[in-house]
Formats: structure tokens, C-alpha cells, sequence
């Protein structure tokens, strides 16, 4: 389990440019995320990172967890 060490925090709050995550294959969007956002996302296998207005393929029930104007954080339901 990573700590939190928030006094380096230093450039973090920077956006950084990753793919959405929707699955779509035509989907060529780019969704700017911080560091503090993307590690939110990227510690639970079931949250994808995807761009507004985007949906996540594969047919499985999904619920928005965090929603920006910049990307949403969704949760795919794994049961
Ligand atoms: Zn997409």
C-alpha cells in the first residue's frame, strides 16, 4: 500500500494527457487528469478513466464515481 505523502505534491496538480478509456474502437480521445485523478482511477481495476460524454463498452452495468470537466471516473460493475 503506497502512503500519502502530501508535501510532495510538487508539479502533481500539472494535467497530464492519457487515452479514454471507454473501449471504443474508433474512440480517439484524450482526457487530461492529475496525478492525484489518476491514481483515484488507476488503483481499482474496475474504474476506467473516459471523456465526457463517453460510455464505456462491453455491456456491463457501470456508475459514474467522480466527474470533471475534463473526464469521469466510472466504475464498472464486476458481479
Ligand atoms: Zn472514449
Amino acid at each position: 500500500m503506497r502512503q500519502a505523502v502530501p508535501e510532495v505534491t510538487t508539479g502533481w496538480e500539472t494535467p497530464r494527457a492519457r487515452r479514454c478509456e471507454c473501449g471504443a474502437a474508433d474512440c480517439e480521445a484524450v482526457v487530461y487528469m492529475t496525478w492525484d485523478e489518476q491514481d483515484r482511477a488507476d488503483h481499482v481495476p474496475q474504474r476506467w478513466a473516459i471523456a465526457p460524454g463517453h460510455t464505456p463498452r462491453g455491456g456491463a452495468p457501470w456508475r459514474v464515481v467522480e466527474e470533471t470537466d475534463r473526464f469521469l471516473i466510472v466504475e464498472i460493475d464486476a458481479h
